[in-house]
This record gives C-alpha cells, structure tokens and sequence, in this order.
C-alpha cells in the first residue's frame, strides 16, 4: 500500500495546525505544517533588517544562507533557522506578516517546495499550509478546505495569544488577519484557494472538539473508500 497523504489548507486561524495536530496524533500519521517554514523565512528576514514587502532582491540574496530543517519528537514539529530552534519565536505577530510577505517572493516559495515534498514522499503525512492541495501536494488522496469567519478566527488567534502571554489586542489581530487573507489570495503564485476536489469545512460557530471530530471522520470515511 502506498502513503496516504491528507492535505488541510485555508485562511489564518482557521484552526488548520490544532485539528491537523489532533488528527495526526489519532491516526499515527506524521504532522508537517508548511507554515512554519514560511514564518522561519519571515524571521530569518527581520533578523537582517530587511522589510519583505519592499526589499524583495534582498529577501533572495538571503535565501542561500537560509537553512531550515524540522524535526518531529515528542514536542510535535520543532522548527530550526540554520540549526537555531525558532519553533517559538516564529509564533509572534510580527513574523505572521513577515511570513505572509516572503510567501508572495516566488524564490522563496520554490526553495520550501522542495523540502515540503520530500518530507511527504517518505511516510503518511497530513501537511497544512495555503497550497498543499493545489500545488504542493495535487494528487494527495483527501484534501479538505478549513475555515471560519474572519470575526471567529481573529478572536481564537487573539485568545492564543492571550494565553501564551503576547501582548496584542483583537483589532491589531483581526488587522493583521485580514491582511495576511488578502495577501495569501491575491498572490500571483500558489494563491490561496480551495483545490476542486477539497472538501469544505466551514468551523464558524463550531467548537474545537466539534471540528476535530468532524475533520477526523472526514479523514476516517475517505480512507475506508
Ligand atoms: O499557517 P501560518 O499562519 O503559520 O502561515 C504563515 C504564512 O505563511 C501565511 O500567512 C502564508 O502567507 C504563508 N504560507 C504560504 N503557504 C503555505 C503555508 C503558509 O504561503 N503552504
């Protein structure tokens, strides 16, 4: 038998990593959020003093020194920038826009392609991003399309942070939010949309259990087909 592969893509906050985490855990199937990638990129960036909406040139110029490797352990996925574990640092407000900004930079894209496929081809993954079903992963046997009002997702993500102990307030989150949505879809390449064959899940007015559920029967009844 072959791998099974599940893709989850759709906006920020829409509980993709949560509900990919919970259901990886269950079925025993290996967890990879592109994501974090992304945002290691983005950190790697503001780390240099390079604003990655303006200084595209010097977002490529960078990217050859720029070495990312994840790792999966008892922690779940554990991110490293040049050997450096980021997996933290990347979850602040400020590399979420920096990430959404190097993810428009084609260079950039191309280079975590790569490391993106060539985890999945080994094992049965459920990967998250914005493109696993369109672009990354198109022949991946189940593809679901998770999300929820921007008013919902700003408030989960705000409340996250809120117990994580950043500083922030719901209208620079739902802000931020709602740029990163119409940065991710309006891109010229890999946009964010659903792919034709995905599954739609809309979580607006749902619990987290109640999605988890939801997406794990999902998963459940497409790969008894
Ligand atoms: O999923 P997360 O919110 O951590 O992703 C951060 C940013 O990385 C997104 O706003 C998006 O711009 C970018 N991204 C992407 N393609 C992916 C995953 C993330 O463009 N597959």
């Amino acid at each position: 038998m072959g791998t099974f592969k599940v893709a989850i893509d759709g906006p920020a906050g829409a509980g993709k990593s949560t509900i990919a985490k919970a259901a990886a855990r269950q079925l025993k199937f290996v967890y990879i959020d592109t994501g974090a990638m992304y945002r290691a990129v983005g950190l790697a960036a503001v780390r240099e003093g390079i604003n990655p909406n303006t200084d595209i040139k010097e977002v490529e110029a960078l990217l050859p020194k720029v070495e990312i490797d994840i790792s999966h352990g008892d922690k779940g996925q554990e991110i490293f920038l040049n050997g450096e574990n980021v997996s933290k640092e990347i979850r602040m407000p400020e590399i979420s826009v920096a990430a959404s900004d190097v993810s428009k930079i084609p260079a950039v894209r191309q280079k975590l392609l790569g490391l993106q496929r060539s985890i999945a081809e080994k094992t049965d993954v459920i990967m998250d991003g914005r493109d696993i079903g369109t672009v990354v992963l198109p022949d991946a046997e189940l593809k679901i399309f998770l999300t929820a009002s921007v008013e919902e997702r700003a408030m989960r993500r705000y409340r996250e942070l809120c117990e994580k102990g950043i500083e922030s307030s719901f209208d620079k989150v739902k802000r931020d939010m709602e740029y990163r949505d119409k940065n991710d879809s309006e891109r010229e390449i890999a946009p964010l949309k659903p792919a034709e064959d995905s599954v739609i899940v809309d979580t607006t007015g749902k619990t987290l259990d109640e999605s988890v559920e939801w997406v794990f029967n999902i998963i459940r009844e497409s790969r008894e087909k």
